[in-house]
């Protein structure tokens, strides 16, 4: 199953709205666990639906499997060093 996000405190993106994800999908990291699909806006989306996380690039994270989040639950994003954060990021043991 595709992880989904089910919770997003980042209000200043276009996606969120209600502490929801509204874009169909979201890309996070490379190097750290980013949220790529975050844009700066003021105005936010009409649309609802909750994002699935569609694919993850940060290999260093105890969830990440072939590129792909494998979280058995769906994961939360934040606001991390002034950017959009998965918070549900887990280092590799
Ligand atoms: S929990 Fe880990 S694998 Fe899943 S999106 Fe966040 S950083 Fe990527």
């Amino acid at each position: 199953m595709v992880p989904e996000v089910k919770k997003c405190h980042v209000e200043q993106c276009f996606y969120n709205k209600d502490m929801e994800c509204n874009a169909h999908s979201i890309l996070v990291g490379s190097s750290e666990p980013v949220c790529e699909t975050f844009m700066q806006s003021s105005r936010h989306t009409n649309k609802s639906g909750q994002a699935e996380v569609g694919a993850c690039r940060v290999d260093q994270c105890e969830y990440n499997k072939g590129m792909f989040c494998h979280a058995c639950s769906d994961i939360e994003v934040g606001f991390k060093n002034n950017q959009a954060w998965c918070t549900t990021f887990e280092p590799k043991s």
